[in-house]
């Protein structure tokens, strides 16, 4: 079933958009099955279930942090991600960067836009995330930008969501040539995707369509 969920979503997802596998309040056994399925980037919430699932995992699955993260959980996420596509505040940058400085890393990011969904309060606005863009940063390689859309049925009102933050990224990219590998746009979920897709996302973040509904 999540093999089958997996391929599915796969034909459909045009290449060059990364899937992110979210595996969060699903058991090791189900990530196991997608990664039988050739599945290798998941991404979780939480950091102490990430952190618990590392280890139970085989060594060549990637992780990417997608949850709000307080600071004093990073040892827990920053050693074993790719990257943390929720960078929500300037005090969570300062924190990641300073860490990975002692570290000797350089952590991949994305800038977490707040687009209005009611469902997270946490977030950049343009003016926060043109202010961090102007500074310099060596922990940290920003890769884009990330956001989730108001959580409606209303298709015009994802639409809409999806162009403002689609819009913010290309004027960034034209604004800070600078920063070269900034080319990743991480909108549309189980629910969304497609019409994420449709309006230039990189990346998709998908759980409820691969391993069925979570129990909370
Ligand atoms: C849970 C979660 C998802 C996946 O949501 P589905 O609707 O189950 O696909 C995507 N992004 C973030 C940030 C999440 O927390």
């Amino acid at each position: 079933m999540i093999g089958e969920n997996i391929r599915t979503i796969l034909t459909e997802l045009p290449s060059g958009v990364s899937l992110v596998a979210v595996s969060k309040f699903h058991p090791v056994e189900a990530l196991m099955e997608a990664y039988r399925a050739g599945q290798r980037l998941f991404g979780e919430n939480r950091p102490q279930e990430l952190f618990a699932k590392v280890p139970l995992m085989p060594p060549d699955t990637r992780w990417h942090f997608i949850g709000h993260l307080q600071t004093n959980k990073l040892k827990m996420v920053l050693p074993y991600v790719v990257m943390v596509q929720s960078v929500d505040s300037v005090h969570l940058l300062q924190s990641i960067n300073s860490w990975c400085l002692s570290a000797g890393k350089v952590m991949d990011v994305l800038l977490e836009l707040h687009l209005g969904a009611e469902q997270t309060k946490h977030g950049l606005t343009e003016a926060g995330i043109r202010e961090i863009l102007s500074d310099e940063w060596p922990g940290v390689r920003f890769r884009g930008l990330m956001g989730m859309a108001t959580n409606t049925d209303d298709q015009d009102v994802v639409r809409a969501d999806f162009r403002r933050i689609s819009a913010l990224f290309r004027a960034l990219r034209e604004d800070y040539p600078g920063l070269e590998a900034f080319d990743q746009l991480s909108i549309g979920m189980s629910g969304d995707w497609r019409l994420a897709v449709a309006e230039g996302s990189t990346i998709v973040r998908i759980g409820t369509s691969i391993f069925g509904e979570r129990e909370y």
